[in-house]
C-alpha cells in the first residue's frame, strides 16, 4: 500500500493555490465557502463522515472532538476527500490520526492519503522547511500560530530539520514514541525505550516529582543514545503537562563535537 506522498502534497498546494488561502488558516471558513454543512453529532466508532449526494455537501464530526487543533485537521482530513482526485466515494467514514500521516498505522490507503492532505493544507511545508529546532518553545511557537498540535507539529518539522534533535512523546510515565531529525538520523542512534519507563536520568523525571512544568539541562548522552562513552553529554529539555499526564521531551546533540564515541 504505497502512497505517493508528493503527489498527495502537490494536490494540497494546488488548493493553497486555487483559493488564495492565507495564513494561519481559516479553516472553518474555507469549509463553508466551499458550501460544506458541519454538523457535530454522535458519529459512533468514527472521528467524521464526509458525504456528498446530489451536490449537498455536508460533513459529520464526532461531537466528542474537544479541541481545536483536533476539529481543524478533521476538517482539513474531510477536504482531503473533496479535494484528491482519487476520492470518489460519496461518503467517507473517517478514522483519522493527525500524528503518523503516511506511516506506520493500520489505517486505509485512502484515510493516509486524507491525513497527509489534511497537513499539507493546514501547515505548508514551505514555512516550516527552513526553521531551526533549538529549544522546545520553536516547535510550539510554530503549533500556536498555526493551531495544530504540538506532536502533529513536532513530527512535521523533524522531516526537514538538519538539527541534531530528537522528540520524545511521553504519557503516564511510559514513552509512548520518538520522532528523529534528518540530521540526528545521519550521526546518531536513539535508544528504542518505546513503551518503556523514561529512564531515571532524564529530567522528565524532575517535572512528574516536582510537578513543575518545564526543565532544561544537560544529561548524560547514553540515557538517550546508543554507542556513547560515560563523558559525552547531550542537552535535554522536558515539558510536562500534569493534567494530561503527558509530556514532551526535546534532547538536542548539536554539540556534536563533545561527544565521544564508542567504537
Ligand atoms: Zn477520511
Amino acid at each position: 500500500m504505497l502512497i505517493n506522498q508528493t503527489e498527495i502534497k502537490s494536490y494540497a498546494i494546488k488548493v493553497i493555490k486555487k483559493y488564495n488561502l492565507s495564513y494561519p488558516l481559516d479553516i472553518h471558513g474555507f469549509v463553508s465557502t466551499l458550501g460544506f454543512e458541519v454538523r457535530f453529532v454522535d458519529t459512533g466508532k468514527c472521528d467524521a463522515y464526509t458525504i456528498i449526494v446530489n451536490g449537498q455537501k455536508l460533513m459529520l464530526l464526532n461531537q466528542q472532538i474537544e479541541s481545536q487543533s483536533r476539529i481543524n485537521f478533521t476538517l482539513a482530513h474531510e477536504l482531503g476527500h473533496y479535494f484528491i482526485p482519487e476520492h470518489m466515494e460519496p461518503i467517507y467514514a473517517c478514522n483519522i490520526d493527525e500524528l503518523e500521516p503516511g506511516n506506520r498505522t493500520v489505517n486505509k490507503k485512502e484515510e493516509k492519503e486524507a491525513d497527509l492532505f489534511a497537513s499539507e493544507l493546514l501547515l505548508p511545508s514551505r514555512f516550516i522547511e527552513k526553521k531551526s529546532i533549538r529549544r522546545l518553545q520553536d516547535i510550539i511557537s510554530v503549533a500556536q500560530t498555526y493551531n495544530i498540535s504540538i506532536p502533529a507539529v513536532a513530527i512535521r518539522m523533524m522531516e526537514y530539520s538538519y538539527d541534531n534533535v530528537a522528540f520524545v512523546c511521553c504519557k503516564n510515565n511510559k514513552i509512548e514514541w520518538y520522532a528523529t531529525s534528518l540530521g540526528f538520523k545521519e550521526h546518531l542512534i536513539l535508544k528504542d525505550l518505546n513503551r518503556l519507563s523514561i529512564p531515571e536520568l532524564s529530567l522528565m523525571n524532575k517535572c512528574i516529582e516536582n510537578n513543575s512544568t518545564i526543565s532544561k539541562g544537560k544529561i548524560p548522552a547514553y540515557v538517550w543514545l546508543e554507542n556513547m562513552d560515560s563523558s559525552s553529554y547531550i542537552e535535554e529539555e522536558a515539558l510536562y503537562y500534569s493534567k494530561y499526564k503527558t509530556g514532551y521531551i526535546l534532547i538536542s546533540a548539536d554539540d556534536l563535537g563533545s561527544i565521544q564515541y564508542l567504537v
